[in-house]
C-alpha cells in the first residue's frame, strides 16, 4: 500500500517545489512528483526555470554582457584588456554547472524540509488520488487529501516555422548553440525573444527580430518602451515591427523566412532561427479521462483567485493557470495554496507582480502604465528621472534610461513604476514594496536613499511627481502652497492620504489606510 499524503504536488518547477516545501514547513506530509530528465539522464528538479529558463538564460546574458564591457567599455575606464574573445563552449559549461548546482540544491531542500520526492509522471485519477508512472512503466497510486497541479508550460510552435534540428529552434535550443551564428533570426519581440536575441547579438551575430505587432513592448509604459527600443537598436538589434512570419524553408544550412509587413511579402535568410512566440500551458496527461477538472478556452486549468480548481481539494498554480508566466508568480501561488491547505488565510496581490526583461539595460515594471490608467479613466500625475542626471550612473558608465512613477492624481497613491536602466530588475522591488504597502509617491519622496546609488533615480522620480525633483529642472511648476503639518503637503486639496510610514501619518494627524486583508 503506497503512502498517503496531506498534499501531493505534481511538478517541481518554481511553483511546485515551493508549494511542497511550504506545505512541509506548515506541518503537512507533502510529496512532489517530477519527471524532467536532465542532461545526465536522471530526474532533475527546478522545472523550466532552473533547467531551460530563467537561470540558464541569465547565465548567458551575464557572460555576454561582460564580454561586451571588456571589448568595448573597459578602454574608456583606462583598462587595457587586450584582444578579448569569447569561448562559447566554456560559457555554456559554466551555465550547465550553475543549472546542475541549483537543480541538485532543490533535492537537498526537499530532504531538509521533509518533502518526499517521487520520480515519474503524475496523473490526477480522482480528486484524492494521483497515479505515478516511473521510467520503467511501473505505476503506483498515492492517496492525498489535497493535490496541487504545477505542471508548467512549454514553448508555442507555429506552423510556418516547424522546429528543424540545428536550424529552427525554440528557446531551449537557443540556450545550447555551440557557436555564434552569423545571421540570427528571432521571431517574437517578447521578453524571451529580446533576451536571447541580446545574448547572441552581443557575441557577434547579426540579429533580426521579427514581431507581428506594430507596437513594441505594449505592456511597458510608452515612454520607457520607446527608450528601450532606441537603446536596443543602438546595440545592433534590428527589430522589425509589423512583420508577421508566414513561412520558412530550410536547405540544410540556412533558413529562409517569409514574412509580411506593410510593404507586402518579404524574405530573409538566416543561419539560425529562434522561435519565441510565447508559451502554452502544459497539461498533457496530467488529468485522467473522467476527472472533470475544468480548463479555460485557452487550455489553462481554470482556477479562482486562490488557485482552487472546480474539484474540491485540487489546486493548480504557475504557468498552467491564468496570469503572467513568471517564476516568482508561480512561487507566490505555491506559498498561497500551501498556506490555505494548512488551514491559514492567504491571498495574493496580482496587481503587484513585477516583470523584468534582462536586456542591457534592464527593463522592469510593476503596476499600471500611464496609458493603462488613462484607459481606465484614472487621472494620474507622473514623475520621470533620467539616469543621465545620476552621479552613480555616470560613475558606472550607465547613464542610459530613466525611472518613471505613475501616481493617482487625487490620492498620490503609486499605481505603477517603470524603469529602463542598469539594475532596473533590482530597483523595481522598491515599487513592489511601496505598492504592496499602499504607498504614495510622496512617501518615497520623503524616504532617505543612500547616495550615490542608481536607486536615487527612483527617489527623484517620486519627487518629480509633484515637481520637486532636485537634480533636474522640473517640467511642471513646483507646488509650494501647502507645506505644514496641518494639511498634507504637495496634495492639491485631497483630505486624506495613503501612507507607508504610519508614524509619520500619526504625527501629522493623517489617517493611515492599510490594504485590507481579504
Ligand atoms: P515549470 O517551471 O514549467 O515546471 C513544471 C514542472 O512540472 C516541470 O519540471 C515538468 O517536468 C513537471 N511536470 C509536468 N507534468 C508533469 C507530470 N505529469 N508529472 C510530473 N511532473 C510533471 N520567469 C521569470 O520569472 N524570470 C525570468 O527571468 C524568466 N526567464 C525565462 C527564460 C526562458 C528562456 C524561459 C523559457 C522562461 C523564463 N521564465 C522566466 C518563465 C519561468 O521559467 C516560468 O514562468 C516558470 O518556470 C513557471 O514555473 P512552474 O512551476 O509553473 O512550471
Ligand atoms: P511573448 O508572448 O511575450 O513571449 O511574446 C511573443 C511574441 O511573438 C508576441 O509579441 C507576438 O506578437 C509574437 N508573434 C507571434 N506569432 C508571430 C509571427 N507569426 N510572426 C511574428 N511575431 C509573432
Amino acid at each position: 500500500m503506497a503512502d498517503k499524503f496531506d498534499v501531493i504536488v505534481i511538478g517541481a518547477g518554481p511553483g511546485g517545489y515551493v508549494a511542497a516545501i511550504r506545505a512541509a514547513q506548515m506541518g503537512l506530509k507533502a510529496a512532489c512528483i517530477e519527471k524532467w530528465i536532465g542532461k545526465e539522464g536522471n530526474v532533475v528538479h527546478g522545472g523550466t526555470c532552473l533547467n531551460v529558463g530563467c537561470i540558464p538564460s541569465k547565465a548567458l546574458l551575464e557572460a555576454s554582457h561582460k564580454f561586451v564591457e571588456a571589448k568595448h567599455d573597459f578602454d574608456d575606464m583606462g583598462i587595457q584588456a587586450g584582444d578579448v574573445s569569447m569561448d562559447v563552449t566554456k560559457m555554456m559549461a559554466r551555465k550547465d554547472k550553475i543549472v546542475k548546482n541549483l537543480t541538485g540544491g532543490i533535492s537537498g531542500l526537499f530532504k531538509a524540509n521533509g518533502v518526499t520526492a517521487i520520480e515519474g509522471t503524475g496523473k490526477v485519477v480522482s480528486g484524492k488520488q494521483v497515479e505515478v508512472t516511473d521510467n520503467d512503466g511501473n505505476t503506483t497510486t498515492y492517496d492525498a487529501d489535497n493535490i496541487v497541479i504545477a505542471a508548467g508550460s512549454v514553448p508555442v510552435e507555429i506552423p510556418p516555422t516547424p522546429l528543424t534540428e540545428g536550424l529552427i529552434v525554440d528557446s531551449t535550443g537557443a540556450l545550447e548553440f555551440t557557436e555564434t551564428p552569423k545571421r540570427l533570426g528571432v521571431i517574437g519581440a517578447g521578453i524571451i525573444g529580446l533576451e536571447l536575441g541580446s545574448v547572441w547579438n552581443r557575441l557577434g551575430s547579426e540579429v533580426t527580430v521579427l514581431e507581428a505587432m506594430d507596437s513594441f513592448l505594449p505592456m511597458v509604459d510608452t515612454t520607457v518602451a520607446k527608450e528601450t527600443q532606441k537603446l536596443l537598436k543602438k546595440q545592433g538589434l534590428d527589430i522589425k515591427l509589423g512583420a508577421r512570419v508566414t513561412g520558412s524553408e530550410t536547405n540544410g544550412e540556412e533558413v529562409i523566412v517569409k514574412y509580411t509587413d506593410s510593404n507586402g511579402e518579404q524574405e530573409m535568410t538566416f543561419d539560425k532561427l529562434i522561435v519565441c512566440v510565447g508559451r502554452r500551458p502544459y497539461t498533457k496527461g496530467v488529468i485522467a479521462d473522467g476527472v472533470s477538472i475544468e480548463l479555460d478556452e485557452r487550455g489553462f486549468i481554470f482556477v479562482d483567485d486562490q488557485c482552487r480548481t472546480n474539484v474540491p481539494g485540487v489546486y493548480a498554480i504557475g504557468d498552467c493557470v491564468r496570469g503572467p508566466m513568471l517564476a516568482h508568480k508561480a512561487s507566490e501561488e505555491g506559498i498561497m495554496v500551501a498556506d490555505i491547505i494548512a488551514g491559514h488565510k492567504a491571498e495574493m496581490n496580482y496587481d503587484t507582480i513585477p516583470s523584468v526583461i534582462y536586456t542591457y539595460p534592464e527593463v522592469a515594471w510593476v503596476g499600471m502604465t500611464e496609458q493603462d490608467a488613462k484607459a481606465k479613466g484614472i487621472e494620474v500625475k507622473t514623475g520621470t528621472f533620467p539616469f543621465a542626471a545620476s552621479g552613480r550612473a555616470m560613475a558606472n558608465n550607465a547613464t542610459e534610461g530613466s525611472a518613471k512613477i505613475i501616481a493617482d492624481a487625487e490620492t498620490d497613491r503609486i499605481l505603477g513604476m517603470h524603469i529602463v536602466g542598469q539594475h532596473a530588475g533590482e530597483m523595481i522591488a522598491q515599487g513592489v514594496i511601496a505598492m504592496e504597502f499602499g504607498s504614495s509617491a510622496e512617501d518615497l519622496a520623503l524616504t532617505c536613499y543612500a547616495h550615490p546609488t542608481m536607486s536615487e533615480a527612483v527617489h527623484e522620480a517620486a519627487l518629480a511627481v509633484d515637481g520637486h525633483a532636485i537634480h533636474m529642472a522640473n517640467r511642471k511648476s513646483v507646488n509650494n502652497s501647502v507645506s505644514n503639518n496641518e494639511a498634507p503637503p504637495f496634495k492639491g486639496g485631497a483630505n486624506f492620504r495613503l501612507c507607508l510610514n504610519p508614524q509619520r501619518s500619526k504625527e501629522r494627524g493623517w489617517p493611515v489606510l492599510l490594504r485590507p486583508f481579504l
